[in-house]
């Protein structure tokens, strides 16, 4: 088995991840966690785009543990708006990874705006960095609507007032599987899975 640094801390995704990777590739891939090196410290999200950031991620904790590591950059995309949070979905309310505060701030931002123009959309971009500084992206979207208050218990962020296109339920209301299959970071790891196991084939 091939050992992949997953370099991120939120649980949400790192359950996401595991899932993912293990349908595309069952027992290819060892998928190691950030609780493995307790030295490393969280990296600074300074860039500019999805890419930029999930690179950052990526290559950092690359260059700390000498593993090929893999990351994520997402959020969610608000039309109305102007496409934030979008890079700072995760700090959107101030205090980095707080979900409740950051889903209650955009629905009291969206709260006179109606109907489809409450539409949005998620987005993960995938990074897989090797230690010669090889690097690959992928991209995937989710696209729906905001919905006036929080519903259901399962996923993470702002799941809860997120309705994907086509369905009546938030995507906290969905089972793991069925968001994983049309998620943007279902297609975004779906996308990269080739790429990642041709690159950390090659390494010894
Ligand atoms: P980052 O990629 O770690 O900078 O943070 C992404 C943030 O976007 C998360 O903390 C969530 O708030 C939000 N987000 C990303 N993907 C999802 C998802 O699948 N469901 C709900 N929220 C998400």
């Amino acid at each position: 088995m091939k050992r992949l640094l997953l370099a991120t801390r939120n649980k949400g995704k790192i359950e996401e991840f595991h899932r993912i990777l293990e349908a595309i590739a069952p027992g290819e891939i060892d998928l190691v966690g950030l609780d493995q090196f307790p030295d490393t410290h969280d990296v600074e999200e300074t860039g500019k785009t999805f890419e930029e950031n999930a690179l950052l991620k990526a290559s950092q904790m690359c260059k700390a543990t000498g593993l090929p590591a893999i990351a994520d950059d997402s959020g969610l995309c608000v039309d109305a708006l102007g496409g934030d949070p979008g890079i700072f979905s995760a700090r959107w309310a101030g205090q980095h990874g707080d979900d409740e505060a950051n889903l209650q701030k955009v629905l009291a931002q969206v709260k006179n705006v109606k109907g489809s123009d409450r539409s949005a959309y998620f987005i993960c971009v995938a990074a897989i960095v090797l230690p010669d500084g090889t690097s690959h992206c992928e991209e995937g979207r989710f696209y729906g609507t905001l919905l006036d208050h929080p519903v259901g218990e399962n996923g993470f962020g702002y799941d809860p007032i997120f309705q994907p296109e086509g369905l009546l339920i938030s995507s906290a209301q969905m089972l793991a599987a069925e968001k994983d299959a049309i998620s943007h970071r279902g297609k975004a790891l779906r996308a990269i899975a080739p790429h990642v196991r041709k690159m950390v084939a090659g390494l010894g």
